[in-house]
């Protein structure tokens, strides 16, 4: 009961943000470029001023996350994006000039981009920091106020996140709300400018759900299964590293992790020994080294758990990598060997440090395995043979690609970062990012010669020759 009165509470506290921002934005009009600077500094310096609380906060709400990875996951690259929109956003207001047809000159045309108004962002647990952070910053740099959403799930983060945009941003311009799915769906029912939305699939069908009944246009930021197809004359060593390092990040809960392996056949007993050997190294104590992150709660450990038993009943083989650790929800890192497509391991998104590793015999064979999955967020490629590659990147399709290592597209700032297909729609990171959270506005300018009037009527033979 209680729990019911304090929801609608908060949904009574999100429609008054929402009106009170969409007031102010109207009143107050676009910010200037200088003001949207401003904005971005007093969030980076806050950030900084608070590293290490954020450090400690998200560690609690794991249960265990060295400093280290949150650091070098979460707040390094969100003050490197905060320092790139800033460099970049005022040649991004810039209108731009148009080609007009011989015979509507001399009227001019441009693209003036426009704030949308007030941006909606919800955001998941995995990276509280920085999933939450940089949809803002590429939201206030767009010129735009927002309303976040963060996850229930580490609620010491977004407490944080509350405290802190409070401090720095009036709430006619930045806002945060704190609740769980409830709250997530009267989120997705306002009828915000746009809406960003990081989490998984099948909630970001039900976002998108509620969104259409106000036609609010949405950034869908999902998950789903990135392959990592080791071309057969990939280095093999290595590629073992990249690909430990990209999937044991974070004990595996980040979305654009390798999700399972793709290795030609000559070549998998020697990536297991490698995969193996490299985790050992990064996490001499296994899963209880201090460089490797918790579960982020029991659920999600059981999760990951029973999708390793089911691998397991059904025939494939289990490789523990590094032990099993002490301390609070340390999953072993394993591999899983002889996987098949009926394993529900390889239906999910594994979204822990579990890798399935798959072998193929041509190159076109394993471009087909991957066609035939739903478009995923993320492929890596590891080879050197230009005509291989070539034909991964032409004939599959991802949000991104990094060719010979893994996560290294998501730390580009000018690149776009987003999916397709089942792994998401629109992105952000980049210019992308500016203009897919502006309105592009074109604008036609008469001259005083106005030579369209030609077209008017009454038709007579000039008419005829247009
Ligand atoms: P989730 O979809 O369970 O939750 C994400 C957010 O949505 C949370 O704030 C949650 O409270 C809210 N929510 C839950 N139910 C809702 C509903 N019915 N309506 C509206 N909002 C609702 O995802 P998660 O477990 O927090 O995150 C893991 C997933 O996110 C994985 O699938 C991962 O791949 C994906 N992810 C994608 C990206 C990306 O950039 N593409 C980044 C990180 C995570």
């Amino acid at each position: 009961m209680t729990a019911h009165v304090s929801v609608k509470e908060d949904e009574f506290l999100l429609t008054g943000f929402l009106s009170r921002q969409r007031a102010a934005f109207l009143s107050d009009g676009p910010p200037s470029a200088a003001q949207r600077r401003a904005d971005l500094l007093k969030l980076k310096t806050a950030l900084q001023k608070r590293r290490t609380a954020f450090e400690a906060a998200v560690s609690k709400d794991f249960g265990y996350r060295s400093a280290y990875e949150t650091r070098i996951m979460e707040v390094t690259p969100v003050i490197q994006t905060i320092n790139y929109l800033r460099r970049n956003l005022t040649k991004w207001m810039r209108p731009e000039r148009r080609r007009v047809a011989i015979h509507f000159r001399p009227g001019r045309a441009r693209v003036v981009y426009q704030p949308l108004g007030v941006v909606g962002i919800i955001s998941p647990w995995n990276y509280p920091l920085s999933l939450a952070l940089t949809p803002l910053a590429t939201a206030i740099a767009a010129g735009n106020r927002a309303i976040l959403k963060p996850s229930e799930l580490t609620p010491a983060t977004s407490e944080l996140l509350k405290s802190m945009l409070r401090e720095i941003f009036p709430e006619e311009q930045v806002a945060v709300v704190t609740g769980g799915p409830e709250i997530g769906t009267a989120f997705s029912r306002l009828p915000f400018d746009h809406l960003v939305f990081t989490g998984s699939t099948n909630v970001g069908r039900s976002v998108m759900k509620e969104a259409a009944e106000n036609l609010v246009p949405v950034t869908l930021e999902l998950g789903g299964k990135s392959p990592a197809l080791l071309g057969p004359d990939a280095d093999i060593d290595a590629a073992a590293v990249s690909v430990a390092y990209g999937k044991l990040a974070n004990a595996g809960q980040t979305c654009i992790a390798p999700d399972y392996v793709l290795v030609h056949e000559k070549d998998a007993a020697a990536f297991v020994a490698s995969y193996d050997a490299t985790a050992l190294k990064f996490y001499p104590q296994g899963a209880a080294d201090r460089n490797y992150t918790s579960i982020v709660n029991a659920k999600h450990e059981s999760r990951i758990q029973k999708l390793v038993d089911d691998a397991k009943e059904k025939g494939a083989k289990i490789i523990e990598v590094a032990n099993g650790g002490a301390g609070t929800r340390k999953l072993a890192p394993v591999i899983v060997l002889n996987v098949t497509d009926d394993m529900a391991i390889m239906q999910q998104e594994i979204f822990g440090p579990a890798l399935p590793v798959m072998t193929y015999r041509t190159i076109d064979e394993a471009i087909g395995y991957i066609n035939r999955k739903p478009r995923p967020l993320a492929l890596y490629y590891f080879g050197h043979n230009s005509d291989d590659r070539q034909k991964v990147l032409t004939r599959t399709t991802s949000g991104n690609v990094t060719i010979n290592d893994t996560l290294m597209h998501y730390v580009q700032d000018d690149l776009p970062f987003g999916g397709v297909g089942m792994s998401g729609m629109g992105a952000y990171h980049g210019i992308e990012g500016f203009k897919s959270l502006s309105h592009a506005k074109g604008v036609f300018e008469q001259s005083k010669w106005n030579l369209a009037r030609i077209l008017h009527p009454p038709f007579n033979k000039t008419t005829d020759m247009v």
